[in-house]
């Protein structure tokens, strides 16, 4: 994911054709954080200890990261805001913009307690006088994420997290070239869902919350403090709301879904047990629509069963994603549990069909159906057909 690649700022996001954002709330640059704004008194001390003295090492005062965390706090508030009630699509699209930006500002003013230079792009470029006048490229929101938990040690954040960080960079991303409606992803055109927005926001929130509390709060001066959690209550308030829709929402789906449950399986981007294959994917969960099984095949994969592709291929394994048998696609994954709990060998995500064993094509060796003691994938039985 490049995420480093796309430092925009937010008021850049307004392809979509949508009236233009009025309120200068919404126009504030998202990144990189200015570093004028995060430094503190302490750094204009002399720069040179008394010749004689032993330098000290000065720890940077909690001032320093008071005004990000400040500002990404008020960028959360209207993460929520924006997705109160029923949003539309305007709202979703500053939900979508403000959570990216809240994210890249809160975790880099964490970083940068560990030291200034870790929120540069390439590290071993940064200089002081770059960092001053915040002139220089800074890294992305993965990145980020990633140096705090390497580098800093934190032990925070999870592969979900990543995967949810990575969608909604995905979607920000969309939203500066495409609009909002549908973006491109490799073949397959994708829009983006209310439902699916409100999910990923909850789990975000849920993991800027604490990451907040445990990371950034207990930096902060206690005269902060107090305009900081009113913020934070304001926060809570509105992802609580998140969680109620989404709880209704599975509530109301539930008796929708009942006996469809041994043929529904996980959703690669809600995770919810409510994707169903038939020709058209969709999750009646996030409302993700795809004609493309073949692409959702391959998501399942990554993100239901958390296989690295590389490292599989790497390590000479099987086809992760192979030929069904019944409608010649490209999107049969092995071992696939339905909502039920049962466990299937075989799951095409084109046609929804799933086999409990499956015979190696006698020519071929794709996966087929045995039939008199011979398996044919259908491939090899329409080239055998052609020669006739
Ligand atoms: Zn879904
Ligand atoms: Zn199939
Ligand atoms: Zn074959």
């Amino acid at each position: 994911m490049a995420d480093g690649a796309h430092e925009e700022p937010a008021e850049d996001a307004s392809e979509d054709g949508s009236a233009p954002e009025a309120p200068a709330a919404d126009a504030e640059p998202a990144a990189p954080i200015p570093a004028q704004q995060t430094r503190g008194e302490a750094d204009a001390e002399p720069p040179a200890a008394p010749v004689g003295k032993p330098t000290r090492a000065v720890r940077q005062p909690a001032k320093v990261i008071f005004g990000p965390v400040e500002n990404g706090v008020d960028y959360l508030c209207s993460v929520t805001h924006h997705l109160a009630g029923a949003p539309t699509p305007r709202d979703l699209k500053y939900a979508i913009l403000h959570l990216v930006a809240a994210t890249e500002v809160l975790l880099k003013a964490r970083l940068q307690l560990e030291h200034w230079s870790l929120i540069f792009e390439k590290p071993q470029t940064a200089t002081r006088e770059t960092f001053d006048n915040a002139d220089f490229k800074s890294c992305g929101s993965i990145e980020a994420l990633e140096r705090l938990q390497n580098i800093a040690g934190l032990d925070i954040g999870n592969q979900q997290t990543k995967r949810d960080l990575n969608i909604l960079i995905q979607w920000r991303n969309a939203l500066q070239h495409y609009g909002l409606k549908t973006y491109k992803e490799g073949k397959a055109a994708k829009t983006v869902y209310a439902p699916a927005v409100e999910k990923v926001a909850a789990n975000l929130l849920d993991f800027l919350l604490n990451f907040v509390r445990d990371e950034l709060r207990p930096e902060l001066k206690r005269e902060e403090l107090q305009a900081l959690d009113d913020e934070l209550r304001n926060v809570y308030t509105g992802l609580a709301d998140i969680k109620k829709y989404l709880d209704n929402r599975m509530s109301r789906l539930r008796a929708e879904l009942e006996p469809l449950r041994d043929q529904t399986v996980q959703c690669p981007l809600c995770k919810v047990y409510a994707l169903l294959c038939n020709g058209l994917v969709e999750c009646r969960f996030c409302e993700a629509v795809s004609e493309w099984g073949v692409v959702v095949a391959q998501e399942y994969v990554l993100h239901v069963q958390e296989i690295d592709w590389y490292s599989h291929s790497k390590d000479g394994g099987n086809e992760l994603v192979d030929w069904c048998p019944e409608c010649n696609t490209d999107s049969l994954v092995a071992d696939v549990v339905f909502a039920t709990g049962r466990r299937t060998s075989y799951f095409c995500f084109t046609c929804g069909c799933d086999f409990d064993s499956l015979a190696s094509c006698d020519v071929c060796g794709r996966p087929a159906q045995e039939a008199d003691g011979m398996a044919a994938c259908g491939w090899c039985l329409d080239a055998k057909l052609e020669r006739f």
